[in-house]
């Protein structure tokens, strides 16, 4: 399976020219969509990649078959090598520099459009790098105007996109007018934005410097001085379509347009063509949803015919079956009609096209979303592996409790939404992140420690369970984290060498009998023991009754490691035994490591010998 968030970016080459630098990427380039290029002269991994010829002509010939390029090299001597290379910005690959320690990533080139800021911050959090940015939205920490519509499926329609991108940079004001589309990147702006969303009575703006529109319909760019106008066309259409057999191509395209042209809509803003069963294998309707990257719905009769629709047909219902088929297919594909059906015939009678057109409250993105289960460890960052940051910095969403938010801002970028919620939200945030990810956004769902002990994994991949997930769409990957076992143990020596089980003593979801079964074997089976969630205010006794049947079971001088807040500023160790454990303060952020009946306490060292005394063991 391929678990990387770099598939996005795929195919990936990343070049070095000697032994240092393979060496500063090696961790990068293990990465499957990534490959390796090496000189001949160079021995490194089997996995690497050669080239015989020079680099410029080597880079020639693996130019257009890549999305990006990773140069460990210096970043003039890339700006020559891609030089005679570079087109347009919309169609160069993204292109990052990374110096040969291995301590900066760069932006270079296709930042936007090409991606590379994304894939450059994605880098040097797989790394521990410091992105290099230069880009002025970013910043601003603004989202990139050119690109963000994207991750909401978005197309780009006319307009001066240099114009506007200039006024943001000069934090000029810059009137939004949204009338469609996914509001949510509006809620996540800095405080400091010069976006106007409308006038309210209180306020006097100054006249706006650029405008962005964010609409399905389309609208005439009238030089207004010299204002710079942009627009954004969410795919809100569905284009509602019945036709006679075999009609041209050409006929339903001109049918399309043209009703689109009439009603001032924009073609970009077409998510899809809905019609008839009947018409699935209708080559024309198939060929231009190839060529205009259009999906196609079909219905059938007996669907479309429970359609209220203003202009019922009973030709139509005579022929096959149904009062309705464009008016319906479009309204069952997109919710509100917008115009009624539109008759088209050819010239030379050899077809004929109904066109009607609805409008969606939510846009089509297009993608398969994705789930990212993230366990982000203890609370520190240097406790998070590379790939867990790397989920983050890449999702489109980043959701979880609000303290495990505030614990990875810093790796927040731009555009991305970030939704945080009380503790006792796991169920709501779990559905709100599958509601995003099956509406084809890339949402990382983050849990502390490891999202897969007592963590959101379990709670998400159920709520999937429970929609008919067929496993595959949304797209999960699940990344580990150091669950709070390991890093309260780290703190206290390796209480954890030999057999342990950890057990949460939260009864809201476990009956409280069964908790009791699970310690009284615990402790009779001599594992070294770790209790989870082990006293919360309300829930106070749980403790009291497991140091009990502990007691019955371990002398009374077992050490005992209570830590709170492990690896988190209001950290607290506390090494003790069970006779005095609840002495001391424990809450719901501590974790208890009870020892096994071998483990000891060496000048304020808890460790349990990997053996049993007795038993001697050969490694
Ligand atoms: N998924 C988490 C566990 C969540 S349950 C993990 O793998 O670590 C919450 C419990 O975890 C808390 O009640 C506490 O017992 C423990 N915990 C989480 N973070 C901790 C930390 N930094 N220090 C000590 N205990 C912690």
């Amino acid at each position: 399976m391929n678990n990387s968030c770099f598939e996005q970016f795929a195919p990936i080459a990343a070049i070095a020219t000697n032994q240092q630098t393979a060496q500063a990427i090696a961790s990068l380039t293990q990465d499957p969509n990534i490959t390796l290029w090496l000189p001949s002269s160079i021995e490194f991994s089997t996995d690497a990649q050669h080239y015989d010829n020079s680099l410029r002509e080597h880079l020639a010939t693996i130019w257009e078959q890549h999305q990006a390029f990773v140069f460990c090299l210096a970043a003039g001597a890339v700006v020559r090598l891609i030089a005679p290379l570079l087109q347009h910005k919309a169609q160069d690959p993204a292109v990052v520099v990374i110096d040969a320690r291995g301590n900066y990533v760069i932006s270079l080139c296709s930042g936007h459009q090409g991606r590379a800021d994304i894939l450059t911050q994605a880098i040097a959090t797989s790394i521990g790098a410091t992105p290099i940015i230069t880009g002025a939205a970013h910043n601003l920490s603004l989202p990139a105007i050119d690109t963000f519509g994207y991750i909401y499926g978005w197309r780009k329609g006319e307009g001066d996109w240099t114009g506007v991108m200039a006024a943001i940079a000069k934090q000029e004001r810059i009137e939004v007018i949204q009338e469609a589309g996914c509001m949510l990147w509006r809620e996540h702006l800095p405080t400091q934005h010069s976006f106007d969303f409308g006038f309210t009575d209180s306020q006097i703006q100054a006249q706006p410097q650029a405008r962005i529109w964010i609409s399905p319909t389309k609208r005439k760019i009238v030089p207004q001085n010299n204002l710079p106008v942009v627009h954004w066309h969410p795919k809100v259409l569905w284009i509602g379509l019945g036709c006679e057999r075999n009609t041209s191509r050409k006929l339903i395209e001109q049918a399309i347009d043209e009703t689109c042209q009439t009603y001032h809509l924009a073609t970009e803003a077409i998510a899809g063509i809905a019609s008839i069963d009947l018409k699935a294998d209708e080559t024309g309707i198939v060929e231009i949803c190839q060529r205009r990257n259009l999906i196609f719905k079909t219905f059938t009769a007996e669907q479309l015919n429970q359609v209220d629709v203003p202009t019922p047909s009973a030709v139509v219902k005579q022929e096959v079956g149904t009062f309705s088929v464009a008016e319906a297919a479009a309204i069952l594909a997109g919710k509100n009609l917008l115009v009624s059906k539109q008759i088209f015939k050819s010239d030379d009678r050899s077809g004929a096209v109904t066109v009607a057109i609805a409008q969606t409250d939510q846009e089509y993105i297009g993608r398969t979303g994705k789930l990212y289960l993230v366990g982000i460890g203890p609370g520190n960052l240097n406790q998070i592996t590379p790939a867990a940051k790397t989920a983050i910095t890449e999702a489109d969403v980043v959701i979880g409790y609000r303290l495990y938010i505030d614990l990875i801002a810093s790796l927040k970028r731009p555009e991305q939404i970030v939704e945080s919620s009380p503790i006792t939200q796991e169920q709501q945030r779990a559905k709100r992140a599958i509601e995003l990810a099956q509406w084809g956004l890339t949402v990382a769902v983050v849990s502390s420690g490891d999202c897969g002990i007592y963590g959101m994994a379990g709670l998400v991949l159920e709520e999937l369970q429970a929609t008919g997930w067929n496993g595959k769409s949304p797209q999960v990957q699940v990344f580990p984290g150091i669950s709070a076992l390991q890093s309260a143990a780290s703190r206290v020596g390796a209480p954890l060498m030999h057999d342990f089980c950890a057990i949460s003593l939260s009864d809201l979801l476990t009956p409280w009998e069964m908790i009791q079964k699970r310690l009284t074997a615990a402790a009779s089976g001599d594992f070294i023991t770790v209790l989870y969630n082990p006293r919360s205010q309300t829930r106070t006794q749980q403790i009291v009754t497991a140091q009990e049947i502990f007691a019955q079971y371990r002398q009374a001088d077992t050490p005992v490691a209570i830590v709170h807040g492990a690896y988190r500023d209001d950290e607290q160790v506390i090494l003790t035994t069970i006779e005095k454990m609840l002495e001391q303060p424990i809450d719901m952020l501590t974790t208890v490591i009870i020892g096994n009946t071998t483990t000891r306490n060496h000048a304020g060292w808890m460790i349990t010998p990997r053996g049993y005394l007795g038993f001697a063991t050969e490694n």
